[in-house]
């Protein structure tokens, strides 16, 4: 079976520190919870449970408001203490309710009622997806129901894309959760299918996990016109661009034709399965958690709200005091301001990485890319990031981001005009068409802030 890759950048990311992707640890459940009430975009949910409330577990305590919002349920039964402000993201100050755990659990443990699918209407499946409050949980957390909504109405054939492509070892939690859950994942994808009038499903799966491909197909096909592509294991192949290039490869070759693109993961996928045959909202997900500061390195299913630091404790704590902590791959993450940090359904990994350099080879000319990897990730980041204009201009000329950048851009040439504040309409539309994979800053010996100032010029202001 032929391998679709995208045509040239790109990079092989390994990382020894990332957790090991064989099985998945139950987390402890958290006696203080803190769930927030805004999603990552900043849209609001109204709260409609007070402090002092008794709460179930899985109870609504926030309601959707429109588009970007989401319904929010209680992850534990117990008593809300207070209504708080929270930095969830990106410097995003949004209401949390805290809740202390308190009474009988009445999901956890049971399998629940099975319920039929099959005979309920697209419309009444997108609304059982939005009472149940399923968002993306490959990192973007916007509501499933807002992005099926987009499609549902599409004037071309419209495919559903289950990406379970592994180009990233900290999407170790999606693995884990691919080997443990693929009934749910494979019926997840049907339902989805159906609530959004999508024709086909098409099946991206990284070249080495061809049994899971295999395995989902053989699920899937019973039910529904399902094809299985193979893909490159390159970072970035994961990113809908990059997926999409190596999509329109197999329809020019097979001579198909897929439409528009619905493109979802396995972890959204198995909360939709949940939403619609069990009624239950998203009270745990499965998140990686490691780096080089964390002594145990490994995959948790945590529930919702369960505070960071309890993650890594139950990893056997740090080794060293970090120097980065970060939510997300340390190619792409973002930063944490505070260990009380919440899981969210959105955080599918979480690291820490201590202050190292011994062992490292000091020469950028050898460096492999596992260890040009580790030392991007120990950039101390900041939302906003402030350009350090001492070492704004420490470009050695080596011409490793031009190699590995997937769009065909200079990034080196890019920098360069953005902090000689060189602007251009010319420019404009060079940095428009970065995607932010970070490769190139992945890569530069210098650890130069590439991709973040080429994302946003405005982001490196004095
Ligand atoms: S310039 Fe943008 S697209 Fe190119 S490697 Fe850097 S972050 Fe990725
Ligand atoms: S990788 Fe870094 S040091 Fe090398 S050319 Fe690009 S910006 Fe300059």
């Amino acid at each position: 079976m032929k391998v679709y890759s995208f045509p040239h950048g790109g990079i092989s990311f390994e990382d020894p520190t990332a957790p090991p992707r064989d099985e998945s640890a139950l987390s402890f459940l958290p006696s203080l919870s803190i769930v927030p009430l805004v999603a990552q975009n900043g849209s609001r949910s109204l709260p409609v449970v007070k402090p002092g409330d008794t709460v179930c577990e899985g109870q609504l305590i926030a309601r959707r408001q429109g588009a970007g919002s989401a319904n929010v349920h209680s992850p534990v039964p117990g008593k809300i203490l207070e209504n708080t402000t929270w930095n969830i993201a990106r410097g995003v100050l949004c209401n949390s309710m805290v809740i202390r755990m308190e009474g009988a659990f009445s999901l956890l443990g049971k399998t629940g009622h099975d319920y039929d699918w099959r005979t309920l209407s697209p419309f009444e499946l997108r609304e059982l997806i939005t009472e149940f409050g399923v968002v993306d949980m490959d990192g973007t957390g916007v509501p499933v129901s807002d992005t099926i909504s987009l499609f549902h109405r599409a004037h071309e054939p419209v495919t559903l894309l289950v990406r379970c492509v592994f180009d990233d070892p900290w999407l170790a939690a999606d693995y884990v959760l691919c080997q443990e859950r693929v009934e749910s994942i494979a019926l997840g994808a049907l339902i989805t299918a159906r609530a959004a009038h999508a024709s086909k499903i098409v099946l991206a799966v990284s070249e080495p996990e061809k049994k899971l491909g295999i395995n989902l197909l053989e699920k899937i096909s019973t039910e529904a016109e399902a094809t299985l592509v193979l893909v490159g294991s390159r970072y970035p192949q994961r990113n809908t661009r990059e997926l999409e290039i190596v999509l329109h490869q197999y329809e020019r070759k097979e001579k198909q034709h897929f439409g528009a693109l619905l493109c979802m993961g396995p972890a959204t996928l198995a909360a939709i399965c949940d939403a619609v045959t069990l009624h239950k909202p998203v009270l745990d997900r499965y998140i990686a958690v490691g780096g080089s500061a964390v002594r145990r390195p490994r995959v948790l299913k945590a529930r919702l709200g369960s505070r960071l630091e309890q993650l890594f404790d139950e990893c056997g704590g740090f080794t060293a005091r970090p120097k980065r902590t970060a939510i997300g791959s340390p190619l792409l993450g973002r930063p944490v301001f505070s260990l009380d940090e919440p899981v969210t359904a959105a955080s599918y990994a979480v690291f820490a990485i201590r202050d190292e350099h011994g062992g490292f080879n000091k020469n950028p000319r050898v460096l492999d890319l596992r260890t040009r990897s580790r030392l991007g990730a120990e950039r101390p980041a900041s939302v906003p990031f402030k350009l350090d204009y001492a070492r704004a201009n420490k470009c050695i000329g080596c011409g490793e981001c031009r190699t590995v950048c997937p769009v065909g851009l200079d990034p080196e040439d890019l920098y360069k005009m953005l902090i000689a504040r060189v602007f251009s309409r010319e420019l404009g539309l060079l940095t428009a068409r970065c995607h932010g994979c970070g490769c190139c800053e992945a890569v530069c010996p210098s650890r130069l802030p590439l991709s973040r100032l080429i994302i946003n010029p405005a982001g490196g202001g004095s």
